[in-house]
């Protein structure tokens, strides 16, 4: 009795090895190759050693169209008011013109920012020239995008906005470049009229409680779906004149820039941002 139910288990012991075994060599099977003393061993790797199942990302509800916000996007301007933007010099409300479910630049306002403060995110802009612009170089349709204002006029971290369908400049000066750092990969700008996106996403700098910078600011850019800015690491504040130069904040607002130069104003629309802090 004792002998049979012996044999019994060792036999029972047997086919779950046997299972064990063939479990394994299915697991592997893709791979194939595998030696026999890989197989064999206990601690072999396997497919689900490198799933990771949890956090699950949160479900965000794309938009209908390429460019439209998702459901997780602050609005900053979509055609209808401008709630969400002050007038920099004074914090006063914005008073650029809303015409027709697009912004239209008012250059005796000066630059607008957002009330809210952001420190990283994503950001969908879209902006237009003039089809009837006049002038050239800097003074051809100028504005900017401030991913990041620390003050009160054209201070902090701009991506050039201007024509430069057909407008010779300084190539660290025109669309889509980071100003005077770092002139766009390619110019994929769209003629006047036309209306042209930016999809940037912007890696704040970091400081050290001294001020000191601890790790510097980072931004990937995309102009008209076309990569134009990848990853590129800032030098510090974008000057209009000096070395770039980095100065300790911690959030801040986004920024419009309204240009002195007397060409027509240009026009914004559709401005989301999605924070990534
Ligand atoms: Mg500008």
């Amino acid at each position: 009795m004792k002998k049979d139910l012996m044999i019994c288990l060792g036999g029972l012991a047997m086919l779950v090895a046997g299972l064990a075994s063939f479990q394994h060599v299915s697991a592997q099977g893709a791979s194939g190759n595998q030696s026999a003393a890989a197989k064999e061993s206990a601690g072999a790797a396997k497919p689900e050693d490198t799933e990771q199942w949890a956090p699950v990302p949160v479900k965000v509800l794309p938009g209908a169209s390429a460019g439209a916000a998702p459901s997780d996007a602050i609005i900053l301007f979509d055609g209808r008011n401008l709630d969400e933007w002050v007038r920099v010099k004074d914090g006063s409300p914005a008073g650029w013109r809303v015409d027709n479910g697009t912004l239209v630049v008012d250059k005796a306002t000066g630059n607008i920012a957002t009330k809210r403060l952001f420190k990283n995110y994503q950001l969908h802009l879209e902006w237009r020239i003039p089809a009837d612009i006049t002038g050239e170089g800097q003074a051809r349709g100028n504005s900017g995008l401030y991913l990041a204002s620390t003050g009160r006029g054209d201070q902090g971290y701009e991506i050039q906005i201007l024509d430069s369908w057909e407008n010779k400049t300084y190539v660290n000066g025109q669309a889509a470049s980071v100003y005077k750092q770092a002139p766009p990969l390619v110019n994929a700008s769209r003629k006047p009229g036309d209306w042209q996106t930016y999809d940037v996403v912007w890696t704040a700098p970091t400081f050290h409680a001294d001020g000191t910078l601890e790790t510097p600011a980072d931004v990937t850019v995309l102009h008209n779906g076309v990569l134009v800015q990848n990853h590129f690491r800032l030098l510090g504040e974008t000057l209009y004149i000096g070395k770039p130069a980095y100065r300790k904040y911690d959030r801040a607002p986004i920024e419009l820039q309204a240009h002195g130069d007397p060409s027509a104003p240009i026009s914004f629309r559709n401005i989301w941002v999605r924070e990534l802090n």
